[in-house]
């Protein structure tokens, strides 16, 4: 199956996102994680490329790994951070050699301690070109590309962005799959936005059930998502870990289940190599009903 039809018509996709960890030890807990998030029946799993200065070499270790232990569609992210178009080029023959289905195809943030993304000399400037190259020259791979519902943080205007999506989309993009949000407002006014302008593939909300309030601080400071005043405030009650989880797990679950209730394609977690939060999210989610449903140990 293709992964346009994986979000064809009446379908539903969920897929989470994983991360290459930096040690043996973190590769052996991410499995034992994994284990326990298969159990939801992901249509697919993809590993992030390089984010927040991660090994970019074993992205394809893990999405090959994950697509032989759980026989499940896999897609490694690539970026156009630091490499020629002929390494990219090289990146792409190799994920085809070991299998994988699907890129998620970026343009990648400045390296560390670089305020500007600068287009490596002979390489790609913007993840449209990207888009191109994996079209015209690895047809079989399906392409999922970013999306930002509060705009990306470089974009002059929220119109101006939307446009550079529509240009991924007219290169070859399958499927948006947006940035991390927090207000279902903002994701729905970008939907509606990007039917205006044109773009007609799913767009895909990306959650990340917020752990712990400063964790998300973090995370939502580097890639500019507002956290609304009242879920800062009620994790703020929360002095306990174990109370900032259920907070953001009970928030989670709200979101999710409205996102459900107005249609969207799927829904693609941030799982950050833990099982426990999506889970929680899922056990307490009527998903809409789909091919795989819940598998069984
Ligand atoms: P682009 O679409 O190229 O956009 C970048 C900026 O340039 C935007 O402001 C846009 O408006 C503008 N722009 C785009 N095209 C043009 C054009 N043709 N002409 C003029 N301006 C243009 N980062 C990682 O390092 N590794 C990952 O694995 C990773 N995974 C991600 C997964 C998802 C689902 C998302 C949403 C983000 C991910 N990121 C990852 C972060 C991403 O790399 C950054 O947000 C990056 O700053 C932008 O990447 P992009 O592909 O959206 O870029």
């Amino acid at each position: 199956m293709s992964l346009k039809a994986t979000y064809g018509s009446d379908k539903f996709a969920l897929s989470f996102e994983l991360f290459p960890p930096k040690t043996a030890q973190g590769t052996v807990a991410l499995f034992a994680h994994l284990e326990q998030l298969v159990k939801f029946a992901p249509d697919f799993v993809t590993c992030t490329y390089g984010a927040g200065g991660s090994t970019q070499t074993k992205t394809l270790d893990i999405v090959e790994q994950v697509k032989r232990r759980f026989h499940v569609r896999v897609a490694s992210h690539l970026t156009c951070v630091g490499s020629t178009t002929d390494e990219l080029r090289q990146y792409l023959a190799d994920a085809s050699r070991r299998g994988v289905d699907d890129i998620v195809a970026l343009r990648g943030d400045p390296p560390q301690g670089e305020t500007e993304f600068i287009p490596p000399v002979g390489g790609l400037r913007y993840a449209n070109e990207l888009v191109t190259l994996i079209r015209d020259e690895f047809p079989r791979f399906g392409i999922v590309v970013g999306g930002y519902p509060e705009k990306h943080a470089e974009a002059p205007s929220f119109e101006v962005d939307l446009d550079n999506l529509r240009r991924k989309v007219d290169a070859g993009a399958d499927v948006v799959v947006t940035q991390l949000f927090y207000d279902n407002a903002d994701f729905l006014r970008f939907c509606e936005r990007c039917v205006q302008v044109g773009i007609h593939v799913p767009v895909v909300p990306g959650i990340l059930p917020v752990t712990n309030l400063s964790q998300v601080q973090r995370i939502t400071s580097m890639c500019g998502a507002r956290l609304p005043a009242r879920l800062v405030t009620e994790l703020q009650a929360h002095n306990d870990p174990v109370g900032q989880f259920q907070v953001g797990v009970e928030y989670a679950i709200r979101q999710v289940s409205e996102l459900i209730q107005h249609g969207v394609p799927g829904i693609h977690f941030y799982v950050l190599n833990k099982s426990q939060a999506t889970s929680w999210v899922l056990a307490a989610t009527d998903l809409p009903r789909r091919g795989g449903g819940i598998r069984d140990g």
